[in-house]
């Protein structure tokens, strides 16, 4: 996918690897030094992670701003921000529950009075490879579930986004210890060094394709991987769902960073004979909060010079093949000074193009019509399977067997992406989405070593199984 057609990019600076070797080093002799971190000493690294953030919020506004070019500070400070901040909030709020160990049962009459608990112990070392679209929610966010679960990291965020990468380096060097936390910065070479090392466990967000590639070299060392991944999540609109608030949520929601977000709507489904009355729908709801969005600094850039051409370029093969193009801001094309490019809704796309196939990851929103709700529900089950689903409708009912029927890796009803808001709620993929999850007790959990552990009690039957057997046997 262009997405990840990348150029060979990045200088990498030759001390950046040894660097990275001596960081894991490090780590990895500190964590045996110490691998039970107590609750207080938890709480005091997410407190200070959350503190780094809230006191940079200018600093952080700045970078974010330099590598995109424009991006609203309500973006930085929500999501980027206040975001990773109260995720550190619930797990302190939660950290000793998470925590304690979970008793289990044991059949007296096999176990007699052994008592048997399920224990979550750190790992060790991770590595969080981060990328460009969210450098500080997802270079800080996962954070929160592996320090809370007692874990070093190693950070290494996107060299697309160089200022944020650079300030990330700075900003954690001053909050932590090299040994407990550090960020690595570099380009592609760098990337690679970073996930061949023999970590304890490696969380990787970023496309399909590089996830791939993530898991085959993760997989020489047996490390165990958590993949953020990406895919084409639809908006499904059911016969009651074509309302003034649907068009708000989706095209609100496809302007958060202006489409580059992996839980944006890629396309809306919607009734053939509703089409109109939902282009309407949205063509005033732009018109009334956004009237000529990518003129203003409210229109976050596209990343990258290649980025927009890619964007662009799936816009011009939908003109090219004739399909209706619904442009909001009439006659505005792509500034490629400022990257901004404005909402272009396209009608019934042939299935053949490229919008229709690759994750848009941009300011364009295909409407895919069907005549028959179970058709469109069949048809996206029966693709890639979506990090996320979106269905509206008056009948939750209806949304919700539209939702038990096809597969995704979260989903919402009647709204869009708050299941990647909710700091209690697990995130992640399914199929070619991604495996694993972070945020909450799905994070800790999935960042810590399940351990069950038996501690013998008396009056068991246990020796059943030792030798001599069948005097044993017999005895049962
Ligand atoms: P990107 O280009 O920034 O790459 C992601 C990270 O992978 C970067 O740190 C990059 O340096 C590193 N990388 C690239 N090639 C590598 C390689 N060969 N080996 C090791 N590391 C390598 O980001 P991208 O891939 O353009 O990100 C966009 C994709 O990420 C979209 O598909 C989007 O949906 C997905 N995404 C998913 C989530 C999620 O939570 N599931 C969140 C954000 C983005």
């Amino acid at each position: 996918s262009p997405l990840v057609d990348r150029p060979v990019d990045g200088p990498t600076d030759a001390s950046a690897i040894a660097t990275l070797h001596e960081s894991f080093a490090l780590q990895q002799a500190a964590f045996r030094r110490d691998p039970h971190p107590d609750i207080s000493q938890r709480i005091e690294h997410l407190g200070a992670l959350a503190a780094m953030l809230m006191a940079n919020r200018e600093r952080i506004a700045d970078a974010i701003a330099e590598d995109f070019g424009s991006h609203p500070a309500v973006f930085t400070d929500l999501l980027e921000i206040l975001g990773p901040a109260g995720r550190a909030a619930t797990a302190i709020e939660h950290l000793a529950d998470w925590m304690a160990p979970s008793e289990r049962a044991a059949n007296p009459d096999v176990y007699g009075t052994a008592r048997a608990t399920m224990r979550y112990e750190p790992k060790g070392v991770i590595g969080n490879i981060a990328p460009w679209n969210f450098p500080f929610e997802i270079g800080c966010g996962p954070l929160v579930e592996m320090l809370a679960a007692g874990n070093r990291v190693i950070v290494k965020p996107s060299d697309l986004t160089p200022a944020c990468g650079a300030l990330l380096q700075e900003l954690v060097a001053s909050t932590f210890d090299r040994e407990h936390v550090t960020v690595a910065v570099g380009g592609l070479e760098l990337a690679r060094e970073f996930s061949s090392l023999a970590w304890d466990h490696l969380l990787y967000t970023g496309s399909p394709a590089v996830g791939r590639e993530i898991m085959r070299t993760a997989a020489e060392n047996l490390v165990p991987v958590t993949l953020e991944l990406g895919g084409k999540c639809p908006a499904v609109l059911t016969a009651s769902g074509v309302t003034a608030q649907a068009a708000e949520s989706i095209v609100g929601t496809k302007l958060v960073k202006n489409g580059q977000m992996c839980i944006s709507v890629d396309h809306v489904r919607l009734p053939v004979d509703r089409v109109d009355d939902f282009v309407e729908l949205v063509r005033a709801h732009a018109r009334d909060t956004v009237p000529e969005h990518s003129r203003t600094a409210d229109c976050t850039g596209i990343v990258s010079d290649r980025h927009l051409a890619r964007i662009e370029q799936l816009l011009d093969e939908a003109r090219a093949a004739g399909a209706r193009i619904v442009e909001l801001e009439p006659g505005v094309r792509a500034d490629p000074s400022t990257r901004r490019m404005p909402l272009t809704l396209v009608v019934d796309p042939p299935p053949h193009l490229r919008l229709c196939r690759e994750e848009i990851f941009g300011p364009i929103l295909p409407l895919l019509p069907y005549e028959d709700l179970d058709d469109a529900v069949a048809a996206i089950d029966a693709d890639d399977r979506p990090l996320a689903l979106y269905v509206f409708g008056a009948d939750v009912e209806e949304c919700e067997q539209v939702v038990s029927r096809a597969r995704s890796g979260g989903a919402c009803i009647n709204t869009c992406a708050l299941q990647g808001a909710l700091p209690t709620l697990g995130f992640g993929g399914s199929g070619t989405s991604g495996m694993g999850r972070h945020h909450g007790i799905e994070g800790f959990r999935e960042f810590s070593t399940a351990r069950g552990v038996v501690v013998r009690g008396s009056g068991d039957s246990i020796d059943a199984l030792y030798p001599p057997y069948d005097e044993k046997a017999r005895a049962i």
